[in-house]
């Protein structure tokens, strides 16, 4: 099979991609990535080296360059991950999310549809139906209204009903996964886990929003990977999957996880005011997919944290030179709304 895999050299894309060629070798990865401040080469370099994959540099947004991708390299299959991620960064310039997340969605559905590919599969979040109270007994199902909050997650909601409508009209072949919060190894050290195991690591303060009760459901990037996977051999075009872990902890409790791994004193915690509109927590009902595709993670969150410190300790030289390259400082949120950027 000829698979493209775009944003293959972000974080869950070049896990994805390695999962892959891991267990696929005879098929043929191309990944399509625009190399933003967050996607790095050197994650799948090795691959490339073995000629496992062939890495084109452009942007989903570039029609005619996608067309061209997949007429050169006949792609039957489109794994789609590139995005801007980063909810932060989306409060400072909310432009490059709509455009990306939702007109580069749309540029690559066209060019699929044109191209005849067979297969579509659009990553989501579990972000795109808005928060929940922290006492709240509900989860959010597939049928959950979209309720987004933040430019980010708006911005996936919009790209999500972009799938839908090249569903619905076109009769492109897509499924689309909504996951919850993903963490392991080459997640750029601006999201929480990744941000707080390098300072850790370094002995600098970790930022804790004030809600530090506010919590996520975390789920290891190879149980995403393991989903999508089976979404792509067994699950139903046309459809929405869940994917979540159940596994939740607050901002609170990941700071002393990450703290007791890297053996460094809690006294590094520091609390930073919240971000605007910072969601309180999300929880996912996934029964559908485990109940219909028989998907389960396998990985806990202790073992699955512990093992994450771990890889950064062990991968300094990954993660080093990206410090500093972050748009966003964390601790920045003090007073007042943001000062406006250009895209
Ligand atoms: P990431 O920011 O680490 O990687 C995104 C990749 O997309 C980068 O390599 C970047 O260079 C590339 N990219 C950005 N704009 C592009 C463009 N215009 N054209 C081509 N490439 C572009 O993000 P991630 O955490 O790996 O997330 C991947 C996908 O999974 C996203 O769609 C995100 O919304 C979704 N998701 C992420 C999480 C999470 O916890 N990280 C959870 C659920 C869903």
């Amino acid at each position: 099979m000829e698979m493209l895999i775009t944003g293959g050299a972000g974080f869950i894309g070049s896990n994805f991609v390695r999962y892959w060629a891991a267990r696929r070798p005879e098929d043929r990865l191309v990944v399509l990535d625009a190399l933003t401040y967050a996607g790095d080469r050197r994650s799948i370099a090795e691959l490339e080296r073995e000629g496992r994959v062939v890495f084109v540099h452009g942007d989903i947004c570039d029609q005619p360059l996608v067309e061209s991708t997949l007429d050169r390299f006949g792609i039957e299959t489109i794994v789609h991950f590139a995005a801007e991620s980063h909810n932060s960064l989306a409060i400072l310039d909310p432009a490059r999310f709509f455009r990306t997340n939702v007109l580069g969605t749309q540029a690559l559905c066209e060019a699929a549809r044109r191209g005849g590919v067979a297969r579509f599969h659009h990553i989501s979040t579990c972000e795109v139906y808005g928060d929940l109270a922290l006492d709240s007994d509900e989860s959010f199902s597939e049928e959950s209204p979209y309720r987004p909050r933040t430019p980010y997650n708006a911005s996936k909601a919009g790209a999500d009903h972009v799938v839908r409508s090249y569903i619905e009209t076109f009769g492109l072949r897509a499924t689309i996964t909504n996951c919850c919060n993903n963490y392991g190894p080459y997640q750029f050290p601006e999201k929480v886990i990744a941000l707080f195991s390098t300072r850790a690591l370094e002995g600098q303060t970790l930022p804790l929003y004030a809600s530090t009760k506010n919590r996520r459901e975390w789920l290891h990037v190879e149980d995403h990977c393991r989903a999508i996977e089976l979404v792509l051999s067994d699950g139903v075009v046309g459809e929405t999957y869940n994917v979540g872990s159940g596994q939740e902890a607050s901002i609170d409790q990941i700071a002393d996880g990450i703290l007791e791994a890297a053996g460094r004193p809690e006294s590094l915690k520091t609390i930073v005011p919240d971000r605007p509109g910072h969601d309180r927590r999300y929880l996912l009902d996934s029964t559908k997919i485990r109940t219909e595709l028989g998907w389960e993670p396998v990985v806990d969150f202790e073992s699955g944290l512990k093992a994450t410190v771990k890889w950064y300790r062990d991968n300094r030289s990954w993660w080093e030179p990206l410090i500093g390259r972050s748009p966003v400082v964390e601790s920045s949120w003090a007073s007042g709304p943001p000062p406006a950027q250009q895209s």
